[in-house]
């Protein structure tokens, strides 16, 4: 880990010691992670993400995130990729534009699964590195982070803006020195199939997966 960073000392809500941090991929939970460990607050990586299409590139996102959670020594829990929920969820949402009502229901199905484990295995807090992208709406993950912990008694789903004092940069030096997957579109089909026409329209060609890494052939950040 690079300790040359300099970070605020993070405390948690009601002063609880463990966390359970719902990971949506590699590049964002990498700051969480270091930003945690700097503060010396205990957590596990729960990995829930059926809206990710194809498995391939489900795989690949995975596939980093365990990569880094080795690495640094964090629990790693790779929950289920249970796609026929998640397009049931969904349903009739297909053509919503992302920070609309499909990535409500997309949000709420992880949170949702992540609080039900958090419950059942005696955490009290969660949180999530969706919120760290700038390509999100923070208040509508954390709406619905909120509506998930609130399922159960005493959770708290943790609403730290983790974009703010740096984070968002740091997520991109923290990328590149780790040459982490950089996905180029936000997970679902729905989101592979505007990005792509997104592109199109702009002249450019379909996005190509598993081919861009930070740090060795990265572009814009576009995730
Ligand atoms: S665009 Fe992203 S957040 Fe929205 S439904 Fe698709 S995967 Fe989920």
């Amino acid at each position: 880990m690079n300790t040359t960073i300099k970070r605020e000392q993070l405390e948690t809500p009601n002063g609880e010691k463990k966390l359970l941090l719902h990971s949506c991929c590699a590049p964002c939970s990498g700051e969480l992670m270091e930003a945690l460990v700097a503060s010396n607050i205990q957590f596990s990586i729960f990995f829930y993400n059926p809206n990710i299409h194809p498995k391939h590139e489900y795989e690949i996102r995975k596939n980093e995130n365990i990569r880094y959670a080795q690495k640094m020594n964090i629990p790693f829990i790779d929950a289920d990729y249970d796609t026929s929920n998640w397009f049931a969820r969904v349903k009739g949402l297909e053509f919503a534009p992302e920070k609309g009502e499909r990535c409500t229901a997309c949000f709420d199905m992880r949170f949702e699964r992540t609080a039900l484990f958090a419950h059942e295995n005696g955490y009290k807090l969660i949180t999530s590195s969706l919120g760290l992208s700038r390509w999100k709406d923070f208040n509508q993950i954390n709406g619905c982070g909120v509506r998930a912990a609130k399922r159960y008694p005493d959770m708290v789903y943790w609403t730290y803006n983790w974009r703010k004092k740096g984070g968002g940069d740091r997520m991109y030096d923290i990328s590149k020195r780790e040459e982490f997957y950089q996905q180029e579109y936000c997970g679902c089909v729905y989101s592979l199939r505007d990005t792509n026409l997104a592109r199109i329209k702009k002249g450019q060609g379909r996005i190509e997966m598993g081919q861009k890494f930070y740090g060795v052939n990265d572009g814009n950040g576009a995730i």
